[in-house]
């Protein structure tokens, strides 16, 4: 059951990133700026959440990443990748970057996000 509503969950922030992504790059000016001004704040407040639980903690691991057995430390893979995309990504121009996902993307989201895509069923509650 857990394995199921993960991927529901996970096919869910998938659409929701497609989506946003068809409208970025074909929706008209009024409906981007109305997407952008409810859509930027929204996800703002995610990275801000997400950042947050990825906080160091006093010996400098991310408490989150770590565990009784392993201690990762600060910065963790959250906040190199929140770093990467929000800075340096945001500044640096890689116009090849605009024209198509990069290769670990791609590769991320292969074969499990294609095959979870075919799947109908979608338990109640869930959207
Ligand atoms: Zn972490």
């Amino acid at each position: 059951m857990d394995e199921i509503l993960g991927r529901v969950l996970r096919n869910a922030v998938w659409e929701r990133l497609d989506m946003l992504t068809e409208l970025a790059n074909r929706a008209d000016t009024p409906s981007l700026l109305s997407v952008a001004r409810s859509e930027l704040p929204r996800l703002t407040e995610g990275w801000r959440s997400l950042l947050n639980a990825h906080q160091p903690d006093q010996k400098g691991n991310c408490p989150e990443c770590s565990t009784r057995w392993r201690q990762r430390k600060a910065p963790c893979e959250v906040w190199r990748a929140a770093y990467e995309h929000l800075v340096a990504g945001g500044l640096a121009p890689h116009p090849s970057r605009h024209l198509q996902p990069a290769p670990v993307e791609a590769a991320r989201r292969g074969p499990a996000h294609t095959s979870v895509r075919r799947r109908p069923a979608v338990p109640a509650g869930v959207s």
